[in-house]
């Protein structure tokens, strides 16, 4: 679950109004490229293009947890990228039919192993939660606003699951600490069994069972659009292990190595471009590239 959303976006390259965005939405198609159907849960406006269902369609993504509210509005979010491509800046957040949603989780879905809490109002993410019967893991990711407005909600939401995913500027903010080392082993104490800090263009740590992980980010020379690489991570993470059926540290090292594969893929296209119609070849052949970057 998480956020479908019209974007306004604007890079150091280009502006795209209106464009398919939402974590939900990024975490869901990348997810369906490892196991399917993706079961969606959130909420759009009768002012969503009819494509943009289609192609959640076309990846076999179900639906019927997905609510359309006659006239209403979709969430609008608009972000403009620095000259980095990293730092950006939110300049709106129109949470819209957000704002009243309930989410309700039918009785054939409450069985679900992998449940991934995608960036939205922590008070959302521990309703869907508490909808599911006994799931073998709980995956969230969380962003900047949320810590600032909800952050007694997102504790909540943090003591209950199994992995949280943030970046690190993120993790810095919720720990207040600016040591990112530090910061990680005092979001560690807040409860989840596991932590993946995404840092970029510098890659990814994994930290779980006293130890740690280290992914590489893949070298890219043309990013287009940043935006949702991390749902992308997530959606490319918990579809792996949900696919090999092993929620081990270990195995959640390739997961992690999954998940920046598809964020690569992400940033670069704007919108979900850059992972629309990717073949498995495709992404097996940049897994490689990834486990040859970090051999030695
Ligand atoms: P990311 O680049 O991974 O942070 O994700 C960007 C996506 O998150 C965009 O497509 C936005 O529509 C969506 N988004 C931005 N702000 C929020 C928010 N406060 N809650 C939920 N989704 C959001």
């Amino acid at each position: 679950m998480g956020s479908i959303a019209l974007d306004d976006v604007e890079t150091p390259k280009a502006k795209v109004k209106g464009a398919l965005g939402g974590s939900n939405t990024f975490i869901s198609i990348a997810a369906s490229y490892f196991t399917k159907p993706i079961y969606m849960v959130g909420v759009v406006g009768e002012d969503f293009p009819e494509e943009h269902l289609n192609l959640f369609k076309k990846y076999d993504i179900d639906l019927e947890g997905l609510q359309i509210i006659p006239g209403g509005k979709t969430f609008r979010w608009g972000g403009v990228y620095l000259e980095n491509f990293i730092d950006r800046d939110t300049t709106f957040t129109d949470l819209n039919v957000f704002e009243n949603f309930n989410p309700i989780i039918p009785e054939s879905k409450r069985e679900s192993k992998i449940v991934l809490l995608g960036n939205i109002d922590p008070v959302l993410q521990l309703n869907v939660l508490e909808q599911i019967n006994n799931p073998d893991l709980v995956i969230c990711d969380t962003m900047n606003l949320w810590i600032n407005i909800r952050n007694n909600e997102l504790k909540e939401v943090i003591k209950k699951i199994d992995v949280l995913i943030i970046n690190d500027s993120e993790a810095k903010m919720l720990a207040n600490e600016n040591n990112v080392i530090r910061a990680a082993k005092m979001v560690m104490d807040m409860g989840p069994k596991y932590l993946i800090i995404k840092k970029g263009e510098h890659g990814a740590m994994l930290f779980g069972e006293d130890k740690i992980f280290s992914a590489p980010a893949y070298p890219i020379e043309e990013l287009h659009d940043p935006t949702g690489a991390g749902d992308t991570f997530a959606g490319g993470f918990a579809g792996y292990l949900l696919k090999s059926g092993d929620i081990s540290f270990a195995n959640m090292k390739k997961a992690v190595v999954y998940g920046s594969t598809m964020a690569s893929f992400s940033v670069e296209q704007f919108s979900t471009g850059g992972i629309e119609n990717l073949t498995n070849e495709k992404i097996e052949k940049r897994y490689k590239t990834f486990k040859e970057l970090s051999e030695f």
